[in-house]
């Protein structure tokens, strides 16, 4: 027996591997590739063997290339396993990439201001034109600064008025309207004084079209030397004219609040009536604020002298402005957060 018969049939073995290595389609193939081929019953392991049968001159020859054949084969099915790996990774890059910058058609429609902040920020503009700044007070009050101090002490028949959402203990409320901030400011602050004061106020009441028991005020007080109520009258006009613009007309009337003396009401001409008169108005007029001159016993509530110091306030709804800026008919739209309709401002 010579070494070439050895030889040729390892050869022979190391080209039919390598082809059935390089066409395997997976990696289950590759093992059973392995198993065959370099198994303890393997077609290589057994021509190892047939080495050590054979005459000892030609054993080292046919040995190193058996062996040679083997390292061969380990490195091709390992070659193939990582192209295998390679080409499954390629496919998923084709089969399961997502593309992050898609934007489905209408997802991606830009907001905008609810149209209360929107009204409550252009009042906030317009006053601090005339110098006006902002100020806050806590939404829940005591009885002394919602009604004592503006004059509504306890059995005043205007507290009938102003039915409150009463907490359980310590008599606290929730403030039924934003003019505690005048005494807190006021108690704060010496005059001269110039601020407006925005914010929730609840009312113990029926819902309807032009009421809701949470809305928003925001409350106007302006206190300094020789304050008249031509000032307050003036104030007025240049907010609605600023607010509502000039073919809004404007209705002065008096009225009566315990805080204030005179008081006088103000009105706006109704934008979706014209002033003919429809469910959303009362006789095509639109309430828009109280005010008047404050009264001498509430400044002297907040610590300032009604001899050197005269003053006038004013409240507004800001759910009623924000109806008339927009023709909004029914307040309770303002709440529901339905898109439909707030998409429209
Ligand atoms: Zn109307």
């Amino acid at each position: 027996m010579s070494t070439q018969p050895v030889v040729g049939e390892l050869d022979k073995i190391a080209t039919d591997a390598r082809r059935r290595i390089e066409s395997a389609p997976d990696k289950e193939t590759l093992e059973e590739l392995r198993v065959e081929l370099l198994g303890k019953k393997g077609v290589v392991t057994g021509a190892l063997r047939g080495v050590g049968v054979l005459p000892a001159d030609q054993r080292a020859a046919a040995g190193a290339r058996a062996n040679a054949v083997k390292t061969e084969i380990d490195q091709q099915l390992v070659a193939r396993q990582r192209a295998l790996e390679q080409n499954r990774l390629e496919g998923l890059a084709d089969s399961e990439w997502v593309d992050v910058t898609f934007i489905p058609d209408g997802a991606a429609t830009r907001g905008h201001l609810h149209p209360l902040t929107q009204a409550q920020r252009e009042i906030t503009a317009i006053f601090s034109r005339l110098g006006y700044q902002v100020a806050l007070g806590p939404e829940v009050e005591d009885d002394y600064h919602n009604f004592q101090a503006l004059n509504i002490p306890e059995g005043h028949p205007a507290r009938d008025e102003w039915d409150s959402f009463y907490l359980t203990q310590g008599g606290w409320l929730l403030r039924t309207h934003t003019s505690p901030v005048q005494i807190r400011f006021m108690e704060a602050h010496p005059p001269p004084i110039r601020i407006i004061a925005p914010g929730p106020v609840y009312r113990h009441e029926a819902t309807d079209a032009g009421h809701e028991s949470q809305f928003h005020q925001v409350e106007g007080l302006l206190v300094d030397e020789d304050v008249r109520m031509s000032d307050l009258v003036g104030t007025i006009e240049y907010f609605s004219r600023s607010m509502f613009g000039a073919d809004r007309r404007i209705r002065i009337t008096g009225d009566h609040f315990p805080f204030t003396e005179p008081s006088i009401g103000a009105a706006v001409s109704c934008g979706i009536c014209k002033g003919a008169g429809c469910s959303s108005c009362k006789g095509g007029w639109l309430e828009i604020m109280g005010a008047g001159m404050v009264h001498p016993q509430v400044l002297r509530n907040g610590g300032i002298d009604p001899e050197r110091y005269s003053g006038f306030a004013f409240g507004m709804g800001l759910d009623r402005i924000a109806m008339l800026k927009y023709n909004i008919a029914d307040i309770r739209r303002l709440r529901e957060n339905d898109v439909r309709f707030l998409e429209q401002f």
